[in-house]
């Protein structure tokens, strides 16, 4: 489907709900497990049934890992000229298909269309980018003192659990799939269950780019069921996880045992924006805004990276608040150019922190508590976007990641202590630095404890660079050569001169 008519009358052709199956061996289909029960997902926009998919037994992800295993004992030896024929070719499909997905990814997470069309050119870019990668890569190789030749060689780790959150779904997926299957590696992938619309129509686009049977499959399910089992398996050689925190200190729990497992955690955040009264002068205070509130309000606030804690240097402080409320009360409206929060589960605990805000006396200069999920029924899960002020310093509102379209805004009184309010987090994932001073650019941005920093920019990536977070955001990088330390095992040889 390359247009949005095509994809839409697609759309309109299925049943409702619509079963989705799981991909395994190359096959389309539900897991044959008698106890495999399933999960109804809603979508976010209205609140009605939308899916049903398996909770995949522990049965079912064995008999991926099997297949999984099977294909890695090929795929490990295949060229990567011919690896990167099969990223490229999944990157075109994708591209011609780029509507279809584009439509139903925003159906299903609750995005704007807008929204989902720049995650589908992401997913794009996460396979022809690793396309290239490999072509290229280079490995270390020194003489030692003349009498010795030692060179580095890389082997695929084997095959890996891929576990995905549901605010990107699709471009979280594809950025492990790409690196994993690109390195050699095979795959058990495991999208949200909240959203797993996406991976459903990847499995049948890998089907039609002819990728080998067994190197991608995917199964659906929850996280306690179907997830813990792929995770916990002595089959699976490594897990590259994105998703909360707590799941991340599961799977560290679950794993600690297996040393051999290569583990990457991509956690969440709770991301300082600073704005430094410098940035507020006329010629860049537009700028300033706009930033902070892209930051804040992009995909709802449903962006693992997005800055919802605002700090302002007192000075512009005031200034700020207002141009602020003011801009974002006229860029995002609910409906037009914001979606809806992605399940009852998640728009219950946004409320949950804005009841806390009420009971706190903060102030709401935008936004109010949302009406009980109750009341939701039918009519979708719409947060309008919230700007509170005057929030205690202890408050769980500045400690925890609320991740929805909410954002506190505090004041500084100057360098040191905005670095120190940055860092005042069990977090580090992200940072915003707004100023047009240049050496502070520098200053400040080398002291604020997290693993991306944006300097009068937001989100902005380029693929080769290292992705991931300090403190409990996370451990392990990923992108380029640091995809490349997840999915590969690195040996030195030494040779005699
Ligand atoms: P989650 O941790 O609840 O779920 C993520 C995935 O893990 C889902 O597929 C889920 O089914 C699975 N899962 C749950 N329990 C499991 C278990 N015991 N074993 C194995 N798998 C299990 O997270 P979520 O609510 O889907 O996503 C939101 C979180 O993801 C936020 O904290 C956000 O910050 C984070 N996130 C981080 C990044 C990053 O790059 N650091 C990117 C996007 C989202």
């Amino acid at each position: 489907c390359d247009t949005i008519e095509k994809a839409a009358s697609f759309i309109m052709s299925l049943p409702s709900p619509i079963f989705l199956p799981n991909y395994v061996a190359g096959k389309i289909g539900l897991p044959s497990s008698e106890a495999t029960t399933f999960i109804d997902s809603y979508e976010p926009k209205t609140g009605k049934l939308l899916s049903r998919l398996p909770r995949s037994q522990d049965v079912d992800v064995e008999d991926a890992i099997r297949h999984a295993r099977a294909a890695f004992q090929t795929w490990s030896k295949t060229t990567r000229t011919e690896r990167s024929r099969h990223l490229r070719r999944i990157s075109e499909l994708l591209q011609q298909n780029r509507e279809l997905f584009a439509v139903w990814e925003s159906i299903d997470q609750g995005k704007t269309l807008e929204r989902a069309r720049i995650e589908v050119d992401r997913a794009i870019s996460n396979f022809s980018y690793f396309s290239t990668y490999i072509l290229h890569e280079q490995t270390a190789a020194r003489m030692v003192d003349g009498v010795a030749l030692t060179y580095e060689h890389r082997s695929p780790a084997g095959v890996f659990a891929l576990i995905s959150p549901w605010n990107m779904p699709l471009y979280l997926l594809t950025w492990k799939i790409a690196p994993c299957i690109a390195f050699g590696c095979t795959a058990v992938a495991k999208p949200s269950e909240v959203t797993s619309m996406s991976a459903y129509l990847l499995g049948i686009l890998l089907q039609k780019a002819e990728l080998p049977a067994g190197v991608v499959n995917i199964v659906l399910g929850d996280g306690p069921t179907t997830g813990a089992a792929l995770v916990a398996s002595p089959q699976i050689d490594g897990v590259s996880f994105t998703g909360g925190t707590e799941t991340g200190i599961a799977i560290r729990r679950a794993t600690a045992h297996q040393i051999k497992k290569h583990i990457s955690l991509e956690l969440g955040g709770k991301n300082p924006t600073l704005v430094f009264a410098d940035s507020m002068a006329p010629a860049t205070r537009e700028r300033t805004i706009r930033i902070a509130a892209t930051a804040a309000f992009e995909n709802q606030g449903e962006i693992c990276l997005c800055g919802s804690r605002i700090y302002v240097e007192r000075a512009a402080y005031e200034e700020f608040v207002g141009l602020f409320t003011e801009y974002v009360a006229k860029t995002y409206v609910p409906r037009e150019t914001m979606g809806a929060v992605t399940s009852a589960q998640h728009y219950s605990k946004i409320r949950g922190y804005l009841e806390l805000a009420a009971k706190e006396k903060v102030t709401f200069n935008l936004g109010s508590v949302p009406c009980p999920v109750e009341e939701c029924s039918n009519k979708g899960y719409w947060v309008p976007p919230t700007v509170l002020t005057e929030v205690a310093p202890n408050s769980a509102l500045l400690k925890d990641e609320i991740f929805g379209p909410v954002v506190t805004i505090c004041p500084f009184d100057d360098e040191a202590d905005a670095v120190r309010l940055a860092n005042d987090s069990e977090y580090g994932l992200a940072a915003v630095l707004l100023t047009t001073n240049g050496a502070r650019m520098r200053r400040v941005g080398e002291q604020i404890e997290a693993g991306l920093v944006w300097v009068n920019c937001w989100l902005v990536r380029e693929l080769g660079t290292p992705f991931g977070g300090m403190k409990n955001s996370g451990t392990g990088r990923e992108g380029g050569e640091y995809s490349r330390d997840v999915f590969t095992v690195a040996r030195t040889l030494h040779l005699p001169a």
